[in-house]
């Protein structure tokens, strides 16, 4: 199966650099280990799309996926609602975008608390947006396979050629890894060099219900997050919230075992949080799924520096939903040959090829 560009990963990365390579022109396959797209973290996280981060150009992505989504996915899969961030400073950067604000602390009759309020944020229907854009880039003729796990790549002259578990082989000249959790475990010892140092971390999601009538900390902000004491609550259904306690589990998603203390966890932070109503809360149901993180907390944006050809669309943390419009657009770029200016933060080297016992043990982890 020949092709210009073959995408590992039908996340919300994989499916949106789809979208503006197959709209730019470019034939891409798209190759899915899972039955469909957006099974993972993509269509299970908190959809709380947010502006407010330390890296200049994080903001900038999320900024200019916003104004850039296509009209059906701002008008079908996005809800402004603005949101308020406790425990953050306004940044240095992007200014206009952000507010300073007190809030009354209802619950505990304490002081008020010091917030970053950003009136662009809002709610994304997560599933709903990787659907629309997959839908979308459908009609410019991109291919998926699903239940197509790629176990290996490879270049051979000017291709690469990725090959899955049932030996069906896709060639082209570029290669996306956008494998999510599962960044390095097609790496085979030839390319161990290029093995980044980024970890998978499960975070729970609680859909608790019985808020009737509660609206602090403001009726129409979308969703509220102490920074601080690390929780988050944000709207979800009539009467219910998603909840996080923000936990960041390092785990293997293939052996992750959820802790049983994780719903005592939860109650406890309600308690503490919202002394005056955590009584009358329950818990609904519950999931958890994986973020990708590097040590430095950001993205992997780029192409591999000692294997032309492999581009790195990996690590967005617990920031993707709101950044990979743009992030992706730029990496359309890029794989098309026009130039693109973005912050060599994310550059993959940084996170490559470390020192020898990284490498052992990152290849001892496949
Ligand atoms: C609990 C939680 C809450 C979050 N909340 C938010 C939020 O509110 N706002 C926000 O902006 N972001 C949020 N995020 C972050 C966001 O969900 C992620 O950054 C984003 O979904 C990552 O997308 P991805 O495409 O890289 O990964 P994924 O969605 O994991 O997609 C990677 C895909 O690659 C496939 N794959 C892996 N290996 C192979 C292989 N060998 N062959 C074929 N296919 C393969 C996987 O099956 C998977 O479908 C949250 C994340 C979590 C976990």
């Amino acid at each position: 199966m020949k092709s210009d560009v073959i995408i590992i990963g039908a996340g919300v990365l994989g499916v949106s650099l789809g979208y503006h390579l197959s709209k730019a022109g470019k034939s891409v396959v798209i190759v899915e280990k899972e039955p469909g797209f957006a099974i993972h973290a993509s269509g299970k996280n908190a959809g709380m799309f947010r502006l407010l981060y330390k890296h200049p150009q994080l903001t900038e992505w999320a900024y200019r996926s916003q104004i850039t989504w296509p009209n059906e996915v701002t008008k079908n899969c996005f809800q402004a609602t603005g949101s308020l961030i406790a425990g953050r400073t306004l940044p240095n950067h992007h200014r206009e975008l952000f507010e300073g604000k007190s809030i009354y602390d209802s619950n505990k009759g304490h002081p008020p608390i010091a917030c970053v309020y950003s009136k662009n944020d809002g709610l994304l229907d997560s599933y709903s947006y990787v659907s629309k854009l997959a839908r979308l880039s459908a009609v410019n003729g991109i291919k998926y396979f699903f239940k197509s796990e790629i176990n290996s790549i490879e270049k051979i002259g000017n291709n690469w050629m990725a090959t899955t578990r049932d030996n069906r082989v896709f060639q082209a000249p570029w290669v996306v890894n956008a494998a999510g959790a599962w960044i390095n475990d097609f790496l085979t010892p030839n390319y161990a060099r290029s093995i980044v140092d980024a970890k998978p971390y499960a975070r729970h999601l609680f859909v608790v219900k019985g808020w009737k009538d509660f609206e602090w900390p403001e009726k129409n902000i979308g969703y509220y997050w102490d920074e601080k004491t690390k929780w988050y609550m944000r709207k979800w259904d009539t009467n219910t919230k998603l909840v996080s306690i923000c936990d960041k589990l390092p785990a293997r998603p293939e052996t992750f075992i959820p802790e049983k203390s994780i719903e005592r966890r939860l109650a406890n932070k309600l308690l503490y949080a919202l002394p005056n109503i955590a009584e009358s809360l329950s818990l609904g149901r519950s999931w958890y799924c994986f973020r990708t993180y590097t040590d430095d907390a950001l993205p992997i944006w780029g192409e591999d520096f000692q294997h032309s050809g492999l581009f790195w669309l990996a690590a967005f943390g617990g920031f993707g939903m709101s950044t990979s419009f743009a992030a992706s657009y730029d990496a359309a770029c890029y794989i098309s040959g026009k130039s693109v200016s973005i912050s060599a933060d994310f550059l993959p080297s940084r996170v490559q090829q470390k020192d020898k016992q990284f490498m052992t043990q990152a290849i001892g982890n496949n």
